[in-house]
This record gives structure tokens, C-alpha cells and sequence, in this order.
């Protein structure tokens, strides 16, 4: 008998988003959350934490190239990185694809979701292991408030702002984060849906205001796995600005990169076609 296994998240009282299963992988407990690793039918192998979407072999190139591509090409010359959170390892793997850079400080809660995703994700966490990557199994809030190093480039790969998580999104991490970049450093995070979450993002903006950041600018992508289907990440930067960048240089590098959905259009294109009501939350 073949069963019909269906894992759905649940947003809301009223909305639900389902896959069918075609095996259960992975499923554990750690000090922080619940983990598993499902085999789907539409979706490939994907990462849950908590009964939450985290990560899907189809659709995590979306969010993997542009977490990462968008604040390494605003960078002219990115060496230094942290990486907060990402587990699942597929940020490490596009940071990785820039020569430039030397060092990755990789910043994660919990060992079982490095463990999980090593064995059973391996399209994402391939360069978990690669000799730049320093991975430091603690909490990131507390790293950067307790940490002197300046990074060129902090990429905060986030879950939802609960839990273990909550503290990601609080005005002292962003402080904190700003202490953490040099000069001319700047960050990006995942800043949840645009649709469900707009005070959220708008507190965000306040937060990386109130932080001394110069240039704060969300950006919109689409990730069908995720509530609303509609997401954002926010670049913040003390210097460089990413409609500055020339789209020469990245075209250069990127054709050796093997990227799927970020190119040299996509760059500026994302931060122009804004929509008006995410725009208004910076203004
Ligand atoms: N792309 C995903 C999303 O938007 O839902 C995020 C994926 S990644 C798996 C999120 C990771 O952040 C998890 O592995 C989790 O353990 C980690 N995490 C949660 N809170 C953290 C914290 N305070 N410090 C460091 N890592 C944290």
C-alpha cells in the first residue's frame, strides 16, 4: 500500500500550504527546535524547523543567490563575511563562489540542523566544510555583541522571528551588527513576507535608522514555499549603494558562477521595481 503522506504549514487559522510526501528522511529534536528532512513529490528534499518551511531543493536557489549575490557585488572587494544563522549551508555555498572572498565566519545555533542537512541536503551544504569557512556553533546575537572583529559583509539567513530567532530581529542586534562591519561594511537579512509582516519590516528600517546606517533598502523576491508566496530580504550599508555598482564587473564574474536567477539586470532591476508600498516604508 502506497499512503498518501502530506506535510502542510499552517499560517493561519485560515490559510495552509501543502506538499506530498514521498518519504520522511530526517525527524529530530535538539536543544532549540524540531527538525526534519521530507522527500516531496513537487519540491525535492526539504528542510523543516518547527512545522516551518525552511529551505526546498527547488525553490532555494531563489533565495540562496539573492541573500547572497546582492550584498557581495554592492561590496567592490568582499573578503571578511558572517554568516548568522543558514544552516541548511546554501548561503556558505554562494558566498563561496566569490574569489575575493577569504574568510567565512560561520555563525549557526544548532549542530543537528549542520548534521541533518549535511547528510541529507548535500546539494546545499557542500562547502560547509571548505577550509575558508569557520564554523561556530553559538548563538548570533550573543556573538556579535560579545565579538571585535569588522567584517566587510554580515548576512543574517534568519528563520521567523520566534524562538531562538526573536533576538535577530531586536534593536540591540542590529546596533550590535553595525559595530560588527567595517567602515565601508553593510548587511543583509531576511526580512520576512511584505504581505503578512509590512510593521515588522518597518520596525527593521527604524532599528537600522537608529543603528547609524546610511542606506537601508528592502527588496522583494518570490519564494513559493513561504507565506504569501511574496518575500523580502533588507540591505543595509554604511557606504556602497547597489544602484551604484557597475553591471560590467558583475557581468564579468558572473559568468563563471553558475547562478540561476541573479545576473547583472537582476541586480539593479529588484531594488527599481520595488513596489510603491514597500518603498513607502523607508521614506
Ligand atoms: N531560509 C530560511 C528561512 O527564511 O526560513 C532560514 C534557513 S536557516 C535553516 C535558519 C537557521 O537559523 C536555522 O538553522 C536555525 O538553527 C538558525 N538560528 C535560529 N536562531 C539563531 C540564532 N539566534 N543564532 C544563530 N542561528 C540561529
Amino acid at each position: 500500500m502506497k499512503l498518501d503522506l502530506w506535510f502542510s504549514e499552517v499560517h493561519n487559522d485560515n490559510i495552509a500550504f501543502s506538499v506530498r510526501v514521498k518519504d520522511i528522511l530526517f525527524k529530530g529534536k535538539s536543544k532549540y527546535q524540531e527538525i526534519a528532512i521530507l522527500d516531496t513529490y513537487d519540491f525535492g528534499r526539504v528542510l523543516i524547523l518547527d512545522n516551518t518551511f525552511q529551505t526546498t531543493e527547488r525553490d532555494e536557489f531563489i533565495y540562496h543567490e539573492l541573500i547572497s549575490h546582492i550584498p557581495l557585488f554592492t561590496h567592490p572587494n568582499p573578503k571578511d563575511v558572517l554568516v548568522i544563522g543558514g544552516g541548511d549551508g546554501g548561503t556558505v555555498r554562494e558566498v563561496l563562489k566569490h574569489e575575493s572572498v577569504e574568510n567565512v565566519d560561520f555563525v549557526e545555533l544548532d549542530e543537528m540542523v549542520i548534521e541533518a542537512c549535511k547528510k541529507y541536503l548535500p546539494k546545499l551544504s557542500c562547502k560547509i566544510d571548505d577550509e575558508k569557512v569557520n564554523l561556530i556553533i553559538t548563538d548570533g546575537i550573543k556573538y556579535v555583541a560579545e565579538t571585535d572583529k569588522k567584517y566587510d559583509v554580515i548576512i543574517v539567513d534568519c528563520p521567523d522571528p520566534v524562538g531562538p530567532a526573536k533576538g535577530l530581529f531586536e534593536k540591540e542586534f542590529y546596533k550590535n551588527i553595525f559595530k560588527c562591519l567595517k567602515e565601508d561594511g553593510l548587511m543583509v537579512q531576511q526580512t520576512e513576507s511584505p504581505l503578512y509582516d509590512l510593521e515588522l519590516i518597518k520596525n527593521i528600517v527604524n532599528y537600522l535608522k537608529e543603528a547609524g546606517f546610511k542606506i537601508i533598502m528592502p527588496y522583494l523576491y518570490p519564494m513559493p514555499t513561504y507565506p504569501s508566496g511574496m518575500w523580502s530580504f533588507t540591505l543595509a550599508s554604511k557606504k556602497y549603494n547597489p544602484l551604484e555598482v557597475d553591471e560590467e564587473h558583475i557581468k564579468n564574474k558572473i559568468k563563471n558562477m553558475d547562478t540561476k536567477y541573479y545576473d547583472e539586470k537582476v541586480h539593479k532591476g529588484i531594488f527599481l521595481a520595488t513596489p510603491k508600498f514597500l518603498k513607502e516604508v523607508v521614506e
